[in-house]
């Protein structure tokens, strides 16, 4: 049995759980190559114009796998934080992948809500029994899996660095090296440090998001926003780089909402779509660069 897992959106996050969890229940597992030009074109070809760069390469991650696997997983998140929403694109991707690619392997796109063990075990046992697995086994892969993704920890705190920039965005803009042109090596290079909301604890976000007059209900909106706010206002950085997807509703409000907050603080926000040039990001990095390093000399 074959499953084909794209490599897009929450992959970076959650692909310790889904991987080890397929694998143990004795799938041989598909994963898409990292994001590269073909699977953007791929994504183009099939996706509908006004998709977001990070739902169009997704598409392109789910093309190039769909011919080598029995199924395809195709994850329906409904809620990543207790309480809060998540895009609605997340909610129907499983549709909208159905729609625009033809030809899929049976699909699995069992509802996650991953707000507590118990909501996660009704996700796995579902697809255990999808994958006709007795409930001894799904349980042993469940309980393994979930143990290896608690001990996993995505995100960076780079240490001894002259300057540090706080990296604010979705995980699939901060994590495909693809869609952000290689920006956290591009800044390592230039003695610059970074930091990831991961790395801040969850008491100080909340913090920042309740003094706003109305809470955010989007759980990516939340957390750039309290990030973002949390560092810039502490001086715990230098300045911060929001990567920002073209055509994302969340990220225009964020974006805002942080610059209402922080007044003055350094803040360069790159925003990333399939025609983004790495010359012209590469210029605008620089010169931010540059500015922060005047500010502190
Ligand atoms: S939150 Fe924004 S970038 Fe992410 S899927 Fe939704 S529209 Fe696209």
């Amino acid at each position: 049995m074959k499953i084909g897992i794209p490599k897009g959106l929450l992959y970076y996050k959650y692909y310790p759980f889904i991987n080890n969890f397929f694998n143990e229940l004795g799938a041989e597992i598909i994963t898409s190559e990292d994001t590269n030009k073909k699977i953007l074109d791929l994504g183009v070809k099939f996706s509908v114009d006004d998709a977001c760069l990070p739902v169009k390469i997704f598409h392109g991650h789910v093309a190039s796998i769909k011919d080598k696997c029995d199924y395809i997983f195709i994850p329906r998140f409904m809620e990543v934080d207790k309480g809060q929403s998540i895009c609605p694109k997340f909610c129907g991707l499983p549709e909208m992948v159905k729609n625009s690619i033809p030809k899929l392997p049976e699909v699995i796109s069992e509802p996650i809500y991953g707000i507590g063990e118990k909501k996660l075990w009704d996700f796995s046992r579902k697809i255990g029994k999808k994958l006709n697995k007795n409930k001894k086994d799904i349980l042993t892969a469940f309980t393994d899996s979930l143990k290896i993704q608690k001990a996993f920890n995505v995100g960076r705190d780079d240490k001894e660095y002259k300057l540090k920039i706080a990296l604010v965005g979705h995980p699939y803009n901060i994590y495909d090296n693809f869609v952000n042109m290689d920006i956290m090596k591009k800044l390592n290079d230039m003695n610059i440090g970074i930091i990831t909301e991961e790395y801040i604890e969850k008491k100080s976000i909340d913090e920042e998001v309740d003094k706003l007059f109305k809470r955010p209900f989007w759980a990516f909106a939340r957390n750039s926003y309290g990030f973002a706010t949390y560092v810039g206002d502490n001086k715990k950085v230098d300045g911060i780089i929001y990567i920002s997807s073209f055509a994302c509703g969340i990220d225009s409000i964020v974006i805002e909402l942080i610059k209402n907050k922080l007044n003055n603080f350094p803040m360069l926000v790159l925003k990333v779509d399939e025609q983004t040039g790495e010359a012209g990001m590469e210029t605008r990095i620089e010169a931010f660069t540059d500015m922060l390093e005047r500010r502190c000399s």
